[in-house]
């Protein structure tokens, strides 16, 4: 999984002799410490290659997404970064070639906006329904899922899909049934929650378990939602009683399994929202202290496969923001390093619920405080007014501070599906950009409720770039959010956002080089150029060729290989 398995020689790949693989990182025979004398002079001799990795890329069709978007045959990184991109491949004994055979190579996708940490928290064995466009691929999905795993073992998909994919029309949306959950499922418990807060099924198995604690199930596994707390919510919470720290540790790594098979290698985590321990705790809730224990322990292990930035989610109704404050007076912004580094605050800054943005006096004194601090602050918008409301905001914090004011602080407006040219460019003045997602809208959207303005947004030239704001209420799969980009077409096939498309070089740009922006890493991620590090993904189809992959296919675009910073995290050469 973490890499080349050196006792398996491939026609695919030729490689120096020297060095070899152990655990997350290179690491070369010659200079371990404990080899027997004899073999000494034999190793002398051999050459001293790169702890990071030599490898070459050769014979694919390799997009850039430089500034000229330039396409080549060929990429050479050394040490975790690139150091030669097209022109004519040189080799040393450590290189190891790979031949792409052909295939279409991007750079490693970049979500701006996401919620991976809580996706790592989710108890049980968290099954990526996102991607089932009917029941009967929801119900393989679960059976392959189980064939994996020791009977008992809990199988979840909680958040990322809406009922809406699993059923074409005109047929009504709905979940699988209890009966049809156990025959795929006799030997697992089963829990499928829909976003936040349910509703939710399950299975007999489930059903026994949630009957021993008091919880309703329907006769056919039905669990309501609703305002919390209510039966899906209190399933979560005794589910979530279940969990350990190992848990969340082989929870987190499962979810970057899946997030490197889609071809992306950062994400940039917008936090949860503060946890009760209780009934009335969501799937976006995550106990603020000990959220980000696994990730840690991960990190600190050198387990990590992708690239996380943390951005720290606050909700307070104080007007003073006391925990705001002590966030902003004692972590350094930018602290960490290549693998996981904090960046600022966001999705929220303050305010008791700030799912409609409110101009509140805890917002704007934590709005303020930000400024000050100097640190980069982003929030979410919604609804066709809270665009205003924040822009507004920030604009006036802005005419309070001396110059330069927040304009270099490369704050961030979310979601944004209303927004106007007007306010685009007051927030573009302001030195802001814009994160727009599609998945969102491709599992929910109306035609009242669609946008994001894509096409208006990249004419405005505001920076704007995309995300999944999964895993909640959006699929993290990059290619349905691509999808929806490129058609404007929602899961029941309706198209809701005509006039605002864009093409589909244009809209993978905004998932890849245009997010080096949002990160404050412009200079090191998001294209392939000489010195960035070595993130790409080679595709299983042409993205870019719309006869070779019609637009209905760009939902299954995956991955073949994933490489982060030179390393293979996904998939193996011998499969291209
Ligand atoms: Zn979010």
């Amino acid at each position: 999984m973490n890499g080349y398995d050196s006792s398996a020689p491939s026609a695919a790949r030729q490689r120096g002799p020297a060095r070899r693989r152990a655990g997350a990182g290179w690491v070369l025979g010659a200079s371990l410490a404990l080899v027997a004398p004899a073999a000494l002079a034999q190793q002398a001799a051999e050459p001293r290659c790169p702890p990071g990795g030599d490898v070459l890329l050769v014979n694919g069709r390799v997009h850039t997404m430089d500034a000229e978007s330039r396409v080549v045959e060929s990429v050479h990184a050394i040490d975790g970064r690139f150091v030669a991109v097209g022109g004519t491949p040189t080799t040393t004994p450590c290189t190891e070639t790979i031949d792409l055979r052909g295939r279409t190579v991007i750079p490693g996708i970049i979500d701006n906006h996401n919620h991976i940490v809580a996706l790592g928290l989710r108890p049980g064995h968290d099954t990526r329904l996102e991607n089932a466009h009917s029941i009967e691929a929801v119900l393989e999905t679960l059976a392959a899922k189980a064939a994996e795993l020791p009977a008992g073992e809990w199988i979840t998909s909680i958040g990322g899909f809406d009922i809406n994919q699993f059923v074409p029309p005109p047929a009504a949306p709905r979940f699988p049934t209890l009966a049809e959950l156990d025959r795929v499922t006799p030997n697992h418990p089963v829990y499928i929650q829909q976003s936040f807060a349910g509703p939710a099924v399950t299975n007999s198995r489930g059903r026994a378990f949630f009957a021993e604690r008091g919880i309703e199930v329907g006769a056919d596994g039905s669990i309501a939602g609703g305002a919390t707390p209510n039966p899906s919510s209190r399933a979560l919470h005794a589910l979530r009683g279940l969990q350990t720290l190992e848990d969340q540790k082989r929870g987190t790594l499962d979810a970057l399994r899946y997030a490197a098979s889609l071809g992306l290698t950062t994400h940039f985590d917008q936090g949860g929202f503060p946890a009760t321990g209780t009934d009335a705790d969501g799937a976006a809730h995550f106990d603020e202290y000990r959220a980000y224990d696994a990730l840690l322990e991960l990190h600190a292990e050198g387990a990590l496969i992708n690239r996380i930035r943390l951005n720290f989610l606050h909700m307070e109704a104080d007007p003073e923001t006391p925990k705001l404050r002590a966030r902003l007076e004692n972590v350094f912004p930018r602290f960490g390093d290549d693998m996981l580094r904090v960046v600022g605050i966001g999705e929220f800054t303050a305010g008791a619920s700030p799912i409609v943005m409110q101009p509140t006096p805890e917002w704007e004194n934590g709005t303020r405080l930000v400024a000050e601090a100097g640190w980069r602050n982003e929030n979410h918008s919604l609804t066709p007014g809270d665009y205003a409301t924040i822009i507004d905001g920030w604009q006036r914090v802005h005419d309070s501070l001396p110059l330069p004011g927040i304009r270099e602080l490369r704050w961030v407006l979310a979601h944004a599906p209303f927004i106007t040219r007007e306010y685009a460019d007051k927030l573009r003045a302001l030195g802001g950009g814009v994160s727009v997602l599609g998945g969102w809208r491709y599992i929910s959207g109306t035609a009242q409720q669609n946008g994001p303005p894509f096409r208006m947004l990249v004419e405005s030239g505001i920076p704007v770039g995309m995300s999944s704001d999964g895993m909640q209420i959006s699929p993290m799969n990059p290619w349905i959010g691509l999808y929806y980009v490129v058609t404007g077409k929602n899961a029941r096939g309706e198209t809701i956002n005509a006039g605002q498309t864009l093409d589909r070089a244009t809209a993978l740009r905004l998932y890849t080089a245009a997010n080096g922006w949002f990160l404050g890493e412009e200079d090191s991620l998001g294209s392939i150029e000489v010195g960035k590090h070595a993130d790409l993904a080679v595709l299983d189809r042409d993205y870019f060729d719309a006869e070779a992959t019609p637009d209905e296919d760009i939902k299954r675009v995956r991955s073949l290989l994933t490489m982060v910073g030179g390393r293979i995290v996904h998939g193996a050469p011998d499969a291209l």
